[in-house]
């Protein structure tokens, strides 16, 4: 979400708005405006933007004209007390207010005092923004923001505040705009992306799943993914979705976070594990070959051994594909933060390493289980690995190199049998004759 949010921001200095012309840069040393987004939702993201703005302090010092902006949800946390450790900092805005950004600019040149505004005022943000500049034939398409889950351990709510959705009319208008100049794979983002509803032109409700199904009526859209979905809000639509609407692609992260009851009911996570699994197996009745991906935190305070063997255990019954793993990061102002946490950081590492290794070891074996079957590709371009070739991305995310001498002709989907997997990640298959 952070990237399409800086694109979009990116897309509305370079309109003027703020009627200064600007032309974006690579080089900070060349820049006369530096914008940081930035992250909050473990300790590491945070203090990397700290660091980051420590460089560009070198480069203020030596010329005093540069303006830094602070955006997101580490300057949505921090406010006006962002200032104390960063001084230097011209202006601070929070996820919800980047539209105000040129606003901003220009007060900071006439105020000459640093400006802050991290209010959440979510829908105008849209409305405000200009039309997304096209990159390539993938896109990514906010829907909703924020969260009303308040799991215990995370930031999310008091950073992007509740739950907020984009009209339906927006959203479709935006991905068909996107289809036009060539999308054929779109992203759809949300702190909570399923818990999706929308208001329809007249004032009607959409459900997650329905929009799906008006965005799949879209010619040529081609492929569309999700994320990040809570367990919670798979509807027995969404379920359904999966049996009627091909462009949904065959893969789908579902966080879980744990696979023991009593640490997802210290996490409050709403569901128990064997609510999560049998959500699972509904999936996978509608979309037989659905590849489930997740999240997991290991070392949530209280966590035992045996929790921590749920949760191994977890990634085997639900045979999981590629997934994140972080340790527990406790978070200000999140009811977690004051759980005591009796878990020493050894024993968080020497379990974050046994579930990578776990979860590495479930990836190689769902690659391998790839070799003879048929899979539909993405092409992204050119082959970096076959004298002559393509290279595509399969549903599962897996990267796929095709020997041809078809030219590369991004976002085309093509069915391909696969030969022999190359790595845990890449694979090499063979056109169906037919395509
Ligand atoms: N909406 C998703 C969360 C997405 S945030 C959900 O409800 O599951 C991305 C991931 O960061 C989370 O899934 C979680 O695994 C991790 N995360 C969030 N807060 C964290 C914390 N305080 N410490 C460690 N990991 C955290």
């Amino acid at each position: 979400m952070n990237e399409y949010d800086s694109q979009r921001l990116r897309d509305l200095i370079e309109s003027g708005s703020d009627s200064v012309r600007w032309v974006s840069t690579d080089q900070a040393e060349e820049a006369d405006l530096l914008l940081l987004n930035t992250c909050s939702i473990r300790e590491k993201a945070q203090e990397k933007v700290f660091s980051q703005l420590g460089r560009w302090r070198q480069l203020k010092t030596l010329r005093p004209e540069i303006q830094i902006g602070v955006g997101g949800c580490v300057a949505a946390q921090e406010g006006h007390e962002l200032l104390k450790r960063a001084p230097f900092v011209d202006l601070i805005f929070g996820p919800q207010t980047l539209h105000r950004v040129p606003d901003l600019l220009k007060a900071t040149r006439t105020q000459r005092l640093p400006v802050v505004d991290v209010s959440f005022p979510s829908i105008e943000k849209f409305d405000a923004l200009p039309e997304p500049t096209i990159r390539g034939h993938k896109a990514f398409l906010s829907i909703m923001e924020g969260c009303s889950k308040y799991c215990s351990f995370c930031v999310v709510p008091y950073t992007r505040g509740e739950e907020v959705s984009r009209p339906l009319d927006d959203v479709l208008t935006e991905a068909a705009h996107a289809v036009r100049h060539g999308v054929r794979e779109i992203t759809l983002l949300g702190q909570n992306v399923n818990a999706y509803k929308g208001k329809n032109h007249r004032g009607q409700i959409i459900p997650f799943a329905e929009l799906l199904h008006y965005l799949a009526a879209i010619p040529e859209i081609g492929w569309i993914r999700y994320t990040t979905s809570h367990p919670c809000e798979v509807t027995p639509e969404l379920i359904d979705a999966y049996r009627h609407i091909p462009q949904l692609v065959s893969h789908l992260h579902l966080p879980v976070q744990s696979g023991s009851d009593r640490i997802l009911s210290r996490m409050k996570r709403l569901h128990s594990r064997s609510a999560y699994l049998d959500t699972v197996l509904a999936l996978r009745e509608s979309r037989p070959d659905l590849h489930i991906s997740s999240d997991f935190i290991v070392g949530f305070p209280g966590e035992s051994d045996q929790d921590f063997q749920d949760t191994l255990d977890l990634i085997d019954t639900v045979s999981m594909d590629f997934s994140y793993s972080f340790i527990y990061s406790p978070r200000p102002g999140t009811p977690a933060a004051e759980y005591e946490d009796n878990v020493p950081m050894g024993v968080k590492k020497e379990r974050l390493a046994v579930l990578q290794g776990r979860l590495a070891e479930a990836v190689r074996q769902k690659t391998e289980a790839m070799v003879g079957t048929i899979q539909n590709i993405m092409i992204e371009g050119v082959s970096d690995r076959l004298e002559q070739g393509i290279v595509g991305t399969a549903e599962n995310t897996r990267l796929v190199h095709v020997p041809t001498t078809l030219p590369p002709c991004p976002g085309t989907i093509l069915p391909v049998k696969i030969s022999e997997a190359i790595s845990t990640n890449a694979l090499r298959g063979d056109l169906v004759s037919s395509s």
